[in-house]
Protein backbone atom coordinates (compact mmCIF):
# COMPACT_ATOMS: atom_id res chain seq x y z
CA UNK A 1 0.00 0.00 0.00
CA UNK A 2 1.24 3.71 -0.69
CA UNK A 3 1.94 6.04 2.27
CA UNK A 4 -1.14 8.65 2.22
CA UNK A 5 -0.09 12.05 0.31
CA UNK A 6 2.42 9.98 -1.94
CA UNK A 7 3.00 12.49 -5.17
CA UNK A 8 0.76 11.21 -8.01
CA UNK A 9 3.86 10.40 -10.12
CA UNK A 10 5.58 8.18 -7.88
CA UNK A 11 1.66 6.19 -6.89
CA UNK A 12 1.59 5.79 -10.65
CA UNK A 13 4.76 4.37 -10.89
CA UNK A 14 4.08 2.24 -7.56
CA UNK A 15 0.81 0.72 -8.86
CA UNK A 16 2.23 -0.14 -12.53
CA UNK A 17 5.09 -2.18 -9.82
CA UNK A 18 4.27 -2.92 -6.56
CA UNK A 19 6.14 -5.00 -3.88
CA UNK A 20 4.52 -7.64 -2.34
CA UNK A 21 5.40 -9.57 0.99
CA UNK A 22 5.24 -13.06 0.42
CA UNK A 23 3.49 -14.56 3.18
CA UNK A 24 4.98 -17.63 4.86
CA UNK A 25 1.33 -19.79 5.76
CA UNK A 26 -0.45 -19.00 2.73
CA UNK A 27 -0.30 -18.24 -0.92
CA UNK A 28 0.64 -14.92 -2.23
CA UNK A 29 -1.93 -12.78 -3.32
CA UNK A 30 -2.87 -13.23 -6.71
CA UNK A 31 -1.71 -10.34 -9.36
CA UNK A 32 -4.58 -8.01 -9.89
CA UNK A 33 -3.93 -7.33 -13.88
CA UNK A 34 -1.03 -8.09 -16.54
CA UNK A 35 2.36 -6.63 -15.56
CA UNK A 36 5.06 -7.16 -13.04
CA UNK A 37 5.87 -6.72 -9.74
CA UNK A 38 8.41 -7.63 -6.88
CA UNK A 39 8.11 -10.26 -4.51
CA UNK A 40 10.52 -10.40 -1.26
CA UNK A 41 10.52 -13.54 -0.25
CA UNK A 42 13.13 -14.75 2.70
CA UNK A 43 15.38 -16.43 -0.08
CA UNK A 44 15.34 -13.11 -1.88
CA UNK A 45 13.71 -11.02 -4.08
CA UNK A 46 11.93 -11.68 -7.15
CA UNK A 47 10.68 -10.49 -10.40
CA UNK A 48 7.14 -11.51 -11.04
CA UNK A 49 5.81 -11.06 -15.00
CA UNK A 50 2.26 -12.06 -15.66
CA UNK A 51 1.13 -11.86 -19.49
CA UNK A 52 -1.83 -13.72 -21.17
CA UNK A 53 0.67 -16.12 -23.05
CA UNK A 54 3.46 -16.61 -20.01
CA UNK A 55 4.07 -16.56 -16.43
CA UNK A 56 7.49 -16.22 -14.98
CA UNK A 57 9.12 -15.63 -11.57
CA UNK A 58 12.72 -15.27 -11.45
CA UNK A 59 15.05 -14.41 -8.70
CA UNK A 60 16.64 -11.09 -9.18
CA UNK A 61 18.42 -10.09 -5.93
CA UNK A 62 20.00 -12.57 -3.05
CA UNK A 63 20.68 -10.74 0.61
CA UNK A 64 24.15 -9.89 0.88
CA UNK A 65 23.63 -10.68 4.76
CA UNK A 66 22.26 -13.46 6.59
CA UNK A 67 19.54 -11.73 8.24
CA UNK A 68 16.21 -13.29 9.06
CA UNK A 69 13.53 -12.04 6.69
CA UNK A 70 9.91 -13.03 8.33
CA UNK A 71 8.41 -14.04 4.50
CA UNK A 72 7.95 -17.02 2.70
CA UNK A 73 10.08 -18.75 0.32
CA UNK A 74 9.27 -18.21 -3.51
CA UNK A 75 9.87 -20.49 -6.07
CA UNK A 76 11.09 -19.72 -9.26
CA UNK A 77 8.58 -20.99 -11.90
CA UNK A 78 7.29 -20.60 -15.91
CA UNK A 79 4.16 -21.49 -17.34
CA UNK A 80 3.92 -21.05 -20.88
CA UNK A 81 -0.09 -20.13 -20.92
CA UNK A 82 0.04 -19.93 -24.83
CA UNK A 83 1.25 -23.68 -25.37
CA UNK A 84 3.38 -25.10 -27.81
CA UNK A 85 4.60 -23.04 -30.64
CA UNK A 86 3.52 -24.76 -33.68
CA UNK A 87 6.92 -25.97 -35.87
CA UNK A 88 5.29 -25.49 -39.02
CA UNK A 89 5.89 -21.53 -38.02
CA UNK A 90 9.56 -21.81 -37.52
CA UNK A 91 9.78 -24.00 -41.09
CA UNK A 92 7.94 -20.92 -42.79
CA UNK A 93 10.42 -18.48 -40.78
CA UNK A 94 13.28 -20.37 -41.90
CA UNK A 95 12.04 -20.36 -45.55
CA UNK A 96 12.10 -16.46 -45.20
CA UNK A 97 15.49 -16.58 -44.00
CA UNK A 98 16.70 -18.56 -46.80
CA UNK A 99 14.98 -16.54 -49.09
CA UNK A 100 16.59 -13.22 -47.66
CA UNK A 101 19.93 -14.42 -47.32
CA UNK A 102 22.82 -13.26 -47.33
CA UNK A 103 20.40 -10.39 -45.60
CA UNK A 104 19.06 -10.49 -42.32
CA UNK A 105 15.39 -10.62 -41.91
CA UNK A 106 13.16 -10.77 -39.14
CA UNK A 107 9.29 -11.75 -38.18
CA UNK A 108 7.54 -12.26 -35.15
CA UNK A 109 5.28 -15.35 -34.13
CA UNK A 110 2.15 -13.87 -32.48
CA UNK A 111 -0.61 -15.81 -30.66
CA UNK A 112 -3.86 -14.62 -30.65
CA UNK A 113 -5.25 -14.27 -26.89
CA UNK A 114 -9.49 -14.72 -28.36
CA UNK A 115 -8.48 -17.62 -30.69
CA UNK A 116 -5.72 -19.48 -29.24
CA UNK A 117 -3.82 -19.27 -32.65
CA UNK A 118 -0.76 -18.51 -33.64
CA UNK A 119 0.24 -16.74 -36.63
CA UNK A 120 3.68 -15.56 -38.05
CA UNK A 121 3.98 -12.09 -38.90
CA UNK A 122 7.19 -10.19 -40.75
CA UNK A 123 8.75 -7.07 -39.82
CA UNK A 124 8.62 -4.35 -41.30
CA UNK A 125 11.97 -4.28 -42.52
CA UNK A 126 13.46 -0.29 -42.93
CA UNK A 127 17.12 -1.72 -44.27
CA UNK A 128 18.78 -4.88 -44.02
CA UNK A 129 22.89 -5.91 -44.66
CA UNK A 130 24.85 -8.89 -44.04
CA UNK A 131 25.01 -8.31 -40.41
CA UNK A 132 22.95 -5.73 -39.51
CA UNK A 133 18.61 -5.28 -39.68
CA UNK A 134 16.28 -2.31 -38.87
CA UNK A 135 12.50 -2.72 -39.06
CA UNK A 136 9.16 -1.85 -37.12
CA UNK A 137 7.15 -4.14 -35.50
CA UNK A 138 4.50 -5.97 -37.78
CA UNK A 139 0.87 -4.56 -37.43
CA UNK A 140 -0.88 -7.02 -35.25
CA UNK A 141 -4.86 -7.94 -35.02
CA UNK A 142 -6.73 -7.00 -31.64
CA UNK A 143 -5.67 -9.82 -29.40
CA UNK A 144 -2.64 -10.75 -30.97
CA UNK A 145 1.06 -10.84 -28.71
CA UNK A 146 4.06 -10.94 -29.25
CA UNK A 147 5.23 -14.43 -27.99
CA UNK A 148 8.79 -15.19 -30.47
CA UNK A 149 10.70 -12.75 -31.86
CA UNK A 150 12.85 -14.05 -34.71
CA UNK A 151 15.79 -13.15 -36.64
CA UNK A 152 17.92 -14.60 -38.96
CA UNK A 153 21.92 -13.97 -39.92
CA UNK A 154 22.27 -14.91 -43.12
CA UNK A 155 25.52 -17.35 -43.82
CA UNK A 156 27.32 -16.11 -39.77
CA UNK A 157 25.95 -18.55 -37.14
CA UNK A 158 23.03 -18.32 -35.40
CA UNK A 159 24.10 -16.40 -31.86
CA UNK A 160 22.90 -13.37 -29.73
CA UNK A 161 24.92 -10.80 -30.30
CA UNK A 162 26.17 -7.37 -27.62
CA UNK A 163 23.22 -5.68 -30.27
CA UNK A 164 20.94 -8.66 -29.71
CA UNK A 165 21.60 -7.90 -26.08
CA UNK A 166 20.61 -4.52 -26.29
CA UNK A 167 17.60 -4.72 -28.24
CA UNK A 168 15.99 -7.39 -25.98
CA UNK A 169 16.94 -5.99 -22.37
CA UNK A 170 13.52 -4.64 -21.76
CA UNK A 171 11.51 -6.84 -23.04
CA UNK A 172 9.59 -10.52 -22.02
CA UNK A 173 9.50 -12.77 -24.84
CA UNK A 174 11.44 -15.70 -26.66
CA UNK A 175 14.24 -14.15 -28.91
CA UNK A 176 14.69 -16.66 -31.85
CA UNK A 177 17.98 -16.86 -34.66
CA UNK A 178 18.22 -18.57 -37.42
CA UNK A 179 22.02 -18.65 -38.87
CA UNK A 180 23.89 -20.52 -41.69
CA UNK A 181 20.80 -19.95 -43.75
CA UNK A 182 22.25 -21.27 -46.99
CA UNK A 183 22.48 -24.56 -45.07
CA UNK A 184 20.09 -27.18 -45.51
CA UNK A 185 20.03 -27.57 -42.07
CA UNK A 186 20.66 -23.86 -40.59
CA UNK A 187 21.98 -23.23 -36.72
CA UNK A 188 19.33 -21.79 -34.39
CA UNK A 189 19.60 -20.35 -31.11
CA UNK A 190 16.54 -19.45 -28.75
CA UNK A 191 16.30 -17.59 -25.56
CA UNK A 192 13.76 -15.93 -23.06
CA UNK A 193 14.25 -12.48 -22.47
CA UNK A 194 12.36 -10.93 -19.46
CA UNK A 195 13.29 -8.06 -18.57
CA UNK A 196 16.45 -7.97 -18.24
CA UNK A 197 17.22 -12.00 -17.69
CA UNK A 198 18.51 -14.00 -20.49
CA UNK A 199 17.86 -17.75 -20.60
CA UNK A 200 19.34 -19.90 -22.93
CA UNK A 201 16.92 -22.16 -24.21
CA UNK A 202 19.64 -25.54 -24.15
CA UNK A 203 17.68 -27.31 -27.03
CA UNK A 204 15.89 -26.14 -29.62
CA UNK A 205 12.80 -28.94 -30.10
CA UNK A 206 14.12 -31.17 -32.71
CA UNK A 207 10.57 -30.71 -34.65
CA UNK A 208 11.63 -27.43 -35.50
CA UNK A 209 14.81 -28.54 -36.84
CA UNK A 210 12.66 -31.23 -38.73
CA UNK A 211 10.36 -27.90 -39.57
CA UNK A 212 13.84 -26.30 -40.86
CA UNK A 213 15.30 -28.73 -43.15
CA UNK A 214 15.55 -27.78 -46.65
CA UNK A 215 13.48 -30.36 -48.90
CA UNK A 216 15.15 -32.03 -51.31
CA UNK A 217 14.39 -30.85 -54.51
CA UNK A 218 12.17 -33.01 -56.65
ZN1 LIG B 1 21.32 -11.30 -34.06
Amino acid sequence: MNAGGLNAGDAALQRSFPTVMVPRREPGPPMQSAGERLLIGENGVFIEIDLPWLSVVRRVAHYTVPTAIPYGRVVESTVLRCGTVPPELIGDFVAMARAAHPLETGAWIVWNVETKQFRLAPVRVLSQGTGTLKYERPELFAGELRVIDCHSHGAHPAFFSSTDDEDDRQETKFAFVVGNCASSVPSMAMRLCAKGIFEDVERVPSSWYAAAKLKEAA
